[in-house]
């Protein structure tokens, strides 16, 4: 099928971008990479009467360490992510789930600010975001702002992000102290999404207890979660302590609305899922301990 017909815009910096998302309203969209919109335009999931195009806004690109946090521009391709240095060492999580994503053409064009403003439930990047508490940095005809990422994904494919707002930028931490994480998760083929994944950040204070845990789920419900009652519960405890299937079974077992469709019913979801976080903790917990 091919997309329905609309207007093509190409702004040339990121106040024309805004500007156009505002006169056109809900009738336009922002173009990115293009590999999650382009497929749902040609198959008419989705119709906009105009796209604005990103690809002239180098505002939005580039990877820049500021003090304790790392900021990736928006239009930052994975690609380009995978191959930084920077990212490798000031946030290893985001580095490892990078690779997961689709294959090599994918990544070469799609965006992480597309990732994130697309919200799929299954994505690696909005998992990542969760939990390591990034923010998201929006800018609109009202002025700039910053959303932390626990309240951002709101739904399926649905984000706390205006119509008419611009995503520019993805501030990340950059934990201190002795720290580990990991990324598991299991997809049928190399390059699919995810049947289920857990994405896991754990820190250790001077005691090597644990100060801060993060457990991101992905592919386990509407949109990506965390689970907050077991990071709770492990807070003060030595990592040792706590039993890897335990953690992953608390993990999904509070979970409702765990998809079900031609991929697996939600009860095989969950095992996969429960199986996934308890992979992705022990790996995180082991270099933690040996960090
Ligand atoms: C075969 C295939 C396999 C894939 N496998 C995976 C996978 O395993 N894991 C995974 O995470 N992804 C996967 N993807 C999706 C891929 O990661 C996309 O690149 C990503 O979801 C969207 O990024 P994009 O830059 O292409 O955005 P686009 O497709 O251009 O846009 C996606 C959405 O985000 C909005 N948007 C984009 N940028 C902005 C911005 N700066 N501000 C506001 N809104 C914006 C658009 O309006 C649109 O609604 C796959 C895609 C394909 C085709």
């Amino acid at each position: 099928m091919k997309p329905a017909p609309f207007a093509y815009h190409a702004p040339a910096d990121t106040g024309e971008a805004v500007a156009l998302l505002a006169d056109l309203g809900e009738d336009a969209k922002a173009l990115a990479g293009g590999q999650s919109l382009v497929p749902m335009l040609a198959l008419r999931l989705a119709v906009f009467d105009h796209l604005v195009d990103l690809r002239k806004l180098q505002e939005l690109r580039g990877i820049e360490r500021r003090g304790e946090s790392v900021w990736i521009g928006a239009g930052t391709t994975q690609a380009t992510i995978q191959r930084s240095d920077e990212i490798r060492t000031a946030v290893p999580l985001l580095a490892r789930a990078t690779p997961l994503i689709g294959h090599f053409q994918i990544r070469s064009r799609g965006t992480i600010g597309g990732s994130i403003a697309h919200a799929d439930a299954a994505a690696e990047y909005p998992a990542v975001a969760l939990t390591l508490d990034a923010e998201i940095e929006a800018l609109s005809p009202r002025g700039r702002r910053m959303i932390p990422a626990s309240r951002f994904f709101t739904g399926m494919w649905s984000t706390e992000l205006a119509p008419d707002e611009l995503l520019t930028g993805i501030v990340f931490p950059v934990l201190p102290g002795p720290c580990g994480f990991a990324v598991e998760e299991f997809a049928r083929r190399s390059g699919d999404f995810a049947i289920a994944g857990a994405t896991v950040a754990v820190g250790l204070d001077a005691d090597a207890r644990i100060d801060r845990c993060g457990i991101g789920l992905f592919g386990l419900g509407p949109t990506t979660s965390r689970a907050t009652e077991v990071e709770a519960a492990l807070l003060g405890t030595a990592p040792t302590e706590a039993v890897a299937d335990d953690i992953g079974q608390s993990a999904v077992s509070v979970l409702e609305s765990v998809p079900s469709d031609l991929h697996g019913s939600a009860a095989y979801r969950k095992r996969v899922g429960s199986a996934m976080v308890a992979r992705a903790w022990r790996c995180a917990v082991q270099e933690a301990v040996n960090d």
